[in-house]
């Protein structure tokens, strides 16, 4: 059958990098098999109607604008960087970076206004120039597609505006990084074609559904202790999040188990004060997924 047209909805994700396996392990997590992807292009789910696209990330925007892709998951810098016509769905908690101004050790930099008349050597153009329109600033940039941190070296640009992720890099090139410029992560962005297409829609919504699912499971751990009876009423007030917890008794008539899904950081807040009132065998896991 011909792929363009067979009615599976069109995801592209990034070919190989940074966003490659968390897309693919986040589609797994969604109960959407991909086997295989690695050498090719396009490959089907073979529990899901999805066709997954797999591309370099800076074209998908544009394969999502255009409708060739029906939705992506990419980082929200290219997104912005592209100025793409597509609606972000959900922000997805993976691939979190910053892009930021860094400037040569020697470079005095206090005051943002510390760069107005200076050249700047960024990847990310547009979202630079958004940056300093919205801080009244003026600087010079000038594009450049990789290695941006030795342009101050080379002597092209004052300082730069890139990615920055363990400053190892900045490091080695005597930068210091100074202003965040932008926050990003990786996000499901859809065509707005897509709306005239019922089907298409409808699994678009089923995976939107399943993946918030996965977010709110990722956010949340089931906690599983054993408490006397008699402390149960204040232990329920430690943990407000639950409202009705799940109570099973034990051998020892004076205990009881409590289960409850609570927020993944909860526990380390209360852990004194259950272990206070009484609480043992207090165990946290993992929720694989939550049905909203
Ligand atoms: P491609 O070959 O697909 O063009 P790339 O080299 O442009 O790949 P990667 O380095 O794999 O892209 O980064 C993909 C995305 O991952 C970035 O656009 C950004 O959203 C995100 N990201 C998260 N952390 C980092 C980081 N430390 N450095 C670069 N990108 C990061
Ligand atoms: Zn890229």
């Amino acid at each position: 059958m011909n792929i363009s047209n067979n009615g599976n909805l069109k995801l592209a994700v990034q070919k190989k990098g940074r966003l490659t396996d968390k897309s693919i392990e986040l589609l797994k997590l969604c109960g959407i098999d991909i086997e295989n992807y690695a050498e090719r292009l396009v490959v089907s789910s073979s529990s899901f109607p999805l066709d997954l696209l797999l591309l370099r990330d800076d074209d998908i925007p544009e394969y999502v604008q255009d409708g060739v892709a029906d939705a992506g998951i990419v980082g929200e810098n290219v997104i912005v960087e592209k100025k793409a016509k597509v609606e972000t769905l959900q922000k997805l908690g993976f691939g979190k970076c910053k892009i930021m101004l860094a400037a040569p050790e020697n470079f005095r930099f206090e005051i943002l206004q510390d760069i107005n008349n200076k050249t700047i050597a960024t990847s990310y153009p547009n979202i630079l120039q958004t940056f300093l329109d919205e801080n009244n600033l003026k600087a010079k940039t000038i594009e450049i597609s990789g290695s941006v941190e030795i342009a101050p070296a080379l002597g092209v640009a004052d300082l730069i505006c890139d990615i920055v992720s363990t400053g190892t890099t900045l490091m080695m090139n005597k930068l210091k990084k100074s202003f965040t410029v932008y926050e990003s992560q990786a996000v499901l962005v859809c065509s707005d074609l897509i709306l005239k297409d019922e089907k298409k829609n409808e699994i678009l919504t089923e995976l939107l559904r399943r993946i918030r699912s996965v977010l709110t499971a990722r956010s949340s751990k089931y906690l599983m202790m054993n408490v006397p009876i008699d402390a149960l009423e204040k232990i329920e007030k430690l943990i407000p999040s639950i409202k009705s917890p799940t109570i099973v008794p034990l051998a020892d008539p004076n205990m009881v188990a409590v289960h409850a899904v609570i927020p993944s950081d909860l526990l380390w807040k209360i852990v004194d004060q259950l272990k206070q009132e009484g609480a043992s065998g207090i165990l946290l896991l993992p929720i694989e997924n939550m049905i909203l």
